[in-house]
């Protein structure tokens, strides 16, 4: 058993836990290693203590400033996305947030990085990963419109917050046959895509409808 899930036990009920997992494979969540982090993962321990009885429920919860921890289902579905795509080495995140979706990643790949524009969320999660021996993740202040050029090409790039469009730069800090995961829409209607580098350019396919914050440009 690793650190991260023996901190976890105790604080909420297995049983809890347990009913998520059934409801993600219901949902169409197969991956084993994704169901395993999602099952293993303290989900509760990157939100506020007073939401921590919430933290097992399959639903988005606020995490202030505005913003909210993904709803379990589509942290398990973006990443299950990721990984049937093929070999992952290395992924960048934009929108680290409550770092839950950082800290599934570094349990399924060798390296992540992860972009955060408001100052207080990206400390706190860089802290909480920190605290949780979660190793391979560098974190950073700054505008993930932009992406992360210093570590590029990327296998994988997930993005937690909606553009309207596929950001150019992400797309093109993608490695020869990498995967992008992403929202996009305006604020009513967005769906989640995958788009994919080809030798000839990018293939995109709309994967469902969703609903995320919007993705800002600039850093708050
Ligand atoms: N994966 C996170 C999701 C947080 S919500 C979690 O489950 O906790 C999306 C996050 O994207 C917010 O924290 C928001 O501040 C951040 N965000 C929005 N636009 C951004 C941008 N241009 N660059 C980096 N982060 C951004």
């Amino acid at each position: 058993m690793s650190d991260l899930s023996r901190l976890g036990i105790g604080m909420t009920s297995q049983r809890t836990r347990e009913r998520l997992i059934a409801r993600l494979t219901e949902a169409g969540i197969t991956h084993p290693d994704v169901l395993r982090v999602m099952r293993e993962l303290p989900r509760h321990l990157f939100v506020d203590e007073a939401l921590a009885s919430r933290a097992y429920e399959d639903s988005p919860l606020p995490i202030g400033l505005g913003q909210t921890i993904s709803q379990p289902y589509i942290v398990a579905r973006m990443t299950q996305t990721l990984l049937e795509h093929g070999p992952c080495d290395t992924v960048l995140e934009v929108g680290t947030g409550s770092g839950f979706q950082t800290a599934v990643l570094a349990a399924l790949v060798r390296r992540v990085y992860s972009i955060e524009r408001i100052a207080s969320l990206q400390e706190h999660a860089q802290q909480r990963l920190r605290q949780l021996k979660v190793r391979n993740v560098r974190c950073r202040y700054g505008d993930g419109f932009q992406g992360w050029p210093d570590y590029a090409p990327y296998d994988g790039i997930l993005v937690t917050a909606a553009p309207r469009g596929v950001p150019r730069a992400l797309a093109e800090q993608l490695a020869p046959a990498g995967c992008l995961v992403l929202p996009m829409g305006d604020g009513v209607r967005q769906v989640l895509m995958r788009v994919t580098r080809t030798a000839e350019g990018f293939d995109q396919q709309v994967l469902e409808p969703v609903s995320f914050v919007p993705l800002l440009a600039g850093v708050a």
